[in-house]
C-alpha cells in the first residue's frame, strides 16, 4: 500500500508518497489517529526517517503471529509506545524495558516514526489496546500520565496516609494530583512559582493546594515529593518539608541541583528519579478512563495536521502545561 510520510528538510515539512510493506512475522500495521507531541517539542531540523515517536492508531493489518504476541486485532485502537526492545535483557525480563540495553525507537535512527498516515510496527513493538469506547485526545496524554503512575506508584511506592508535595504544577502534576487523591494520599499539596489563572482552574479540579512557595504553607511535612522543576531554590526547601524515611523523586532532567548529602543522609531519605515511563502503561490507560470526562475538561486539546508541525511546536513551546498539542495525520 501507499503511506503518506512527513520528512523535515531545514525545519520544513513535506510530505512523501512511500510504498508500506506487508507486516512480517511479529509485525502489524497501525492507521495513525493521534501522535502527540512531547511538551518540549524536540523535532530535529532535518530528518533522514519519518519523526514521531508514541502514537495512537487503529490495527489495519497484522503479520504472523502478531495477534498473539500483542493480543491486539485488527479494528482495534491501540497506544503504540515508541519503544522498540530486546525482551531479553535483564532490564526487559525485570519490567524494567525502558532501560533496555538495545533498545529502538521510532522517527530515531534508521527506524521510521509515526508522523505518516500508517505506521508499520515492527518486532519488539510495545502496544497497548485501549478500553472502548476510548476518548482519543484523553489518551494523547499517556506520556504524562505513565509518568505519574510510575513515579508515584512505582517509583514512589505510595502507601495509603502517605502525604504529598509537587513540585512544579503542569500536566504530570496535575496527573499526579489526581492519582494521589485517588490512592488515599492527604494532604496533597503543590508549589508552583508561576502559578496563573488556569494552574488555579486545575488544582480546584484535583482538589488540592497551590502555593507559589515553599514559605506559604505553615511548615507541613511530607513523607513524598515528587519535583519535576528540579529548581535549586525548591529543592532544599522541599526537602526540609519531608518526613525522615521520605521519598523524593524526581521527574524529568529539567536543570541541575546540587545535592545537600548531609540533609539526605540525617533523614535517610530515599532519593531517585525517572525520566521516561515505560512500564505504567496499563495503569495510565486504566487512569485515564477513569477521568476521562474531568481530563476532557481541565485539559485544552489543539490539533494540527502534519504539515502544521512548525506551528504545532511553536504553539508546543508556549504552552507548556494545560495543553496537550497532538498530530492528527488521518483527519
Ligand atoms: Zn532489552
Amino acid at each position: 500500500m501507499t503511506n503518506t510520510n512527513l520528512r523535515l528538510k531545514g525545519g520544513i515539512p513535506e510530505l512523501c508518497r512511500e510504498d508500506l510493506r506487508e507486516p512480517g512475522a511479529e509485525e502489524f500495521i497501525l492507521k495513525v489517529l493521534r501522535l502527540p507531541l512531547s511538551p518540549k517539542g524536540e523535532y530535529p531540523a532535518d530528518t533522514a526517517v519519518t519523526p514521531g515517536g508514541a502514537c495512537i492508531g487503529q490495527v489495519v493489518a497484522l503479520g504472523v503471529r502478531s495477534d498473539e504476541i500483542y493480543e491486539i486485532g485488527v479494528g482495534d485502537t491501540v497506544y503504540l509506545e515508541n519503544n522498540l526492545i530486546c525482551g531479553k535483557c535483564k532490564y526487559c525480563v525485570t519490567g524494567h524495558y525502558s532501560a533496555c540495553e538495545t533498545a529502538l525507537h521510532y522517527g530515531a535512527g534508521s527506524i521510521s516514526g509515526t508522523a505518516a498516515d500508517y505506521v508499520l510496527a515492527l518486532k519488539g513493538s510495545r502496544v497497548h489496546k485501549l478500553p472502548e469506547p476510548a476518548d482519543l485526545d484523553v489518551f494523547s496524554l499517556m506520556s504524562a500520565a505513565e509518568l505519574a503512575v510510575s513515579a508515584l506508584l512505582t517509583k514512589g511506592s505510595c502507601l495509603l496516609g502517605d502525604s504529598l508535595l509537587i513540585v512544579g504544577f503542569d500536566l504530570f502534576g496535575f496527573a499526579a494530583a489526581l492519582l494521589a487523591r485517588q490512592n488515599g494520599l492527604t494532604p496533597v499539596i503543590a508549589v508552583d512559582p508561576a502559578i496563573n489563572g488556569e494552574k488555579r482552574r486545575l488544582a480546584e479540579l484535583a482538589g488540592i493546594a497551590l502555593y507559589p512557595d515553599m514559605g506559604s504553607f505553615g511548615g507541613q511535612r511530607f513523607t513524598m515529593v515528587l519535583d519535576s522543576l528540579s529548581d535549586s531554590g525548591l529543592f532544599s526547601g522541599a526537602l526540609d518539608s519531608i518526613l525522615p524515611l521520605g521519598r523524593y523523586v524526581i521527574v524529568g532532567k529539567n536543570g541541575a541541583v546540587s545535592l545537600p548529602v548531609d540533609k539526605l543522609a540525617a533523614k535517610e531519605v530515599a532519593l531517585t528519579g525517572i525520566h521516561a515511563a515505560a512500564w505504567g502503561a496499563r495503569k495510565a490507560a486504566l487512569f485515564l478512563s477513569k477521568n476521562s470526562a474531568l481530563l476532557s475538561s481541565a485539559v485544552t486539546f489543539a490539533h494540527f495536521s502534519l504539515t502544521d508541525l512548525p506551528k504545532a511546536l511553536a504553539f508546543a513551546k508556549d504552552n507548556l502545561w494545560s495543553k496537550q498539542v497532538i498530530l492528527c495525520p488521518n483527519d
